[in-house]
């Protein structure tokens, strides 16, 4: 027998809202709030904007989405990329096989079930599901019907992804060898001269580990994810891990010239992670007094590394304003290095800077938009009143809050393997500038020389202009910096001044580091079979504006997106490619593919859903060169391709709308009109 795959919520018991103690319970009847003050009883403020002193407020219940039902439904989906092989298996209560637990209890060991699958597919597969808890009751000689019942309870638990889906290969990849991870890592910070932090912080009762790059000069971050040990945090940090959050980190850093002419460091010697973890451990200990202290760090600078605790320093008060209409003062006690390593030999002289024009530092007054392009205040404004400021609650977008303008911005190209270049853009060089287009507006548009284009360094370094990429965070670099085009606010103004502000805008000691790397990707029609055996649609969306070629004013090159969708649903009309190139949608679209798959599930949790499975299958002809062509017959209007098992489907947007252009069995097959 099989129970019912849809239960009421029983966080709402249905009515699809919950009653919760208002947030100004937790810090009583006050304006004035401490942050760490512990409560006598909890309190509603009497004046809260929220739950206007009743002490709780009505949310719409997030579990259930508003919709008063949860799925009791899990299924778990097993592919293998290399043979386009899918198993499932859906779990619903009555259907569970509950293993009881040494220590007490019934589980049902979902990693179990992983494993059968994927011998089902022949994948190897990597990551443990965590076993799923039945509830205490939960007991094999209960009744049927009370026993689904506990079981479905423990299944909606689960419901925020009910679909999972895991992928893997024929072979299995080998595992990362923690010494050799760092070995790389080290080597890199050499080349791109970052530092490259190895911190270990306590985390109430236990130590937490963090490898990451930084920008000399950087303070402690605040904000913190670690691993259980050292090898642990060195196989989960690959160099694109390490480099996220590098802007971020190093807002605050000081600008300084890079010195190139000094001797580079020597190759990196084979470093003992147990070891250097023990150094690390002792260091988080206090020599005089034996105290435990916050934490400490191995830092690799200059092909050596440094070794300091971290310590905490003066505290800091900070007043934060609380949607209840209270204000609650929060103590913070930043870290810092006891003992920072020396500068490096590479770091010159300090970079100059001017204020940014566009905020005042230590207040919320931004320009106002009546002064955007660099225009006088409108002395009617409704904003400012003709002052030309205004508050906001953004961070200013021309400094990112760092109140300085760089003068010269430091630009580094690197394939992170053994290449890099590094530039200086300063401002004051004078530098023969085309006219090359007038923007609407009258403004004119300028190009600068070859070094000034990013795009121009990319055959250098291997790759194509439009494969360039923020080092931190991948983001595509834009089309201005890649062409070395500037719109000039005034006819006179200085182009070099302009394209280093665009470039340096909020960079971390007015460092700009660019990949140049081909995305890694699996084929587009490995990725095809694979939505064809989980019965998803795979959506592929190109636009091609080669067209605009040459013309400074329009972004051009060809644009993809590649994504997974339900079988029925309907092409967005809002579809707009978003990557640069085939090989970043496919990349994009695996980093995806997890949330892709959640998002295909019925949103009504009283449809089941579908539990695919598929043979090991040939790929299909490799549908690119006929997408090109389809795309350049539609050439300035996006095309999304939709290929499912029952064929595939073209449409055209235009007009805000979308229109079947043609369908088939295959694309090959298509007729054209
Ligand atoms: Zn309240
Ligand atoms: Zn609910
Ligand atoms: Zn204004
Ligand atoms: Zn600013």
């Amino acid at each position: 027998m099989t129970a019912a795959t849809s239960i009421v919520c029983p966080d709402c018991d249905g009515t699809t809202f919950t009653l919760l103690p208002c947030r100004c319970t937790s810090f009583g009847d006050r304006f004035l709030a401490d942050e760490e003050a512990t409560l006598v009883q909890r309190e509603a403020y009497r004046d809260c904007e929220q739950c206007r002193g009743t002490g709780s407020v009505a949310y719409p219940c997030h579990r259930c989405r508003r919709r008063g039902r949860r799925r009791a439904q899990l299924v778990l989906s097993v592919a293998n990329l290399d043979t386009g092989a899918v198993a499932s298996h859906s779990m619903v209560p009555g259907g569970l096989d509950p293993q009881p637990e040494p220590s007490g209890g019934w589980v049902v060991r979902l990693a179990d079930r992983v494993r059968e699958l994927a011998a089902v597919v022949g994948a190897a597969v990597t990551g443990d599901e965590p076993p799923l808890g039945l509830p205490p009751q939960w007991r094999p000689d209960l009744p049927a019907v009370r026993r689904h019942e506990l079981e479905a309870q423990a299944i909606v638990g689960l419901d925020h992804l009910p679909w999972r889906l895991i992928v893997g290969r024929s072979e299995a990849a080998s595992p990362v060898e923690p010494a050799a991870r760092l070995g790389r890592l080290c080597a890199l910070a050499d080349l791109l001269l970052l530092d490259l932090v190895i911190e270990a912080r306590r985390q109430g009762a236990r130590v937490d580990w963090d490898v990451r790059y930084e920008v000399p000069g950087s303070p402690v971050p605040k904000i913190w994810l670690g691993h259980r040990d050292l090898p642990a945090a060195l196989a989960g940090t690959d160099v694109a891990d390490a480099l996220t959050g590098l802007i971020e980190r190093g807002r605050s850093a000081p600008a300084r010239m890079l010195r190139l002419d000094g001797p580079r460091p020597p190759a990196v010697p084979a470093v003992d992670v147990d070891q250097l973890e023990r150094r690390i451990l002792a260091d988080c200990v206090d020599p005089k007094t034996g105290d435990e202290l916050p934490g400490a760090q191995a830092l690799w600078r200059d092909g050596r590394l440094w070794h300091t605790s971290l310590r905490g320093g003066e505290p800091v008060e900070h007043l934060v304003e609380q949607p209840t209409g209270q204000v609650v003062r929060r103590v913070r006690v930043p870290l810092r290095r006891g003992c920072p390593p020396p500068d490096p030999p590479w770091l010159g002289e300090p970079i100059g800077w001017r204020r940014c024009p566009d905020c005042v530092p230590g207040s919320r007054l931004r320009s106002c938009d009546c002064r955007l392009g660099d225009r006088p205040a409108d002395a009617d404004c409704a904003h400012c009143g003709g002052v030309g400021m205004r508050p906001s609650a953004l961070t200013c977008p021309t400094c990112f809050g760092t109140h300085r303008l760089p003068e010269t911005v430091l630009v580094t190209l690197t394939d992170l393997r053994h290449r890099v270049v590094h530039l200086a853009w300063q401002s004051g060089v004078p530098e023969e500038a085309t006219l090359v287009a007038t923007q609407p507006g009258g403004k004119p548009v300028v190009q600068l020389p070859d070094r000034y284009r990013l795009g121009s360094w990319a055959p250098i370094l291997g790759v194509r202009p439009e494969d360039l990429a923020e080092a931190d965070g991948g983001h595509e670099i834009d089309y201005d910096l890649r062409g070395g085009y500037v719109t000039l606010p005034w006819a006179r103004a200085d182009p070099i001044v302009e394209h280093v502000r665009a470039a340096g805008r909020g960079q971390p000691g007015a460092r700009l580091i660019v990949t140049a790397v081909r995305p890694d990707a699996p084929p587009l029609t490995e990725l095809i079979r694979l939505a064809l055996g989980l019965d998803l649609a795979l959506e592929v969306s190109v636009c091609d504006l080669r067209h605009h070629a040459g013309d400074p004013l329009r972004l051009a090159g060809l644009r993809w997106s590649v994504r997974p969708r339900s079988r029925d649903a309907a092409v967005r009309p809002d579809e707009w490619p978003h990557r640069p190139t085939l090989e970043a949608a496919l990349a994009w679209c695996v980093e995806c593919l997890d949330d892709s798959v959640a998002d295909a599930v019925p949103a009504d949790p009283v449809v089941p859903i579908r539990v695919p499975a598929a043979a090991p299958d040939e790929l299909l002809a490799d549908p690119v060169p006929a997408l090109l062509r389809l795309a350049a017959r539609h050439a300035g209007q996006t095309l999304t391709v939709r290929f499912t098992r029952a064929g595939c489907a073209v449409h055209l947007h235009d007009d805000g709308g979308v229109r079947l252009l043609a369908e088939a069995t295959d694309l090959h097959d298509l007729r054209l009109r």
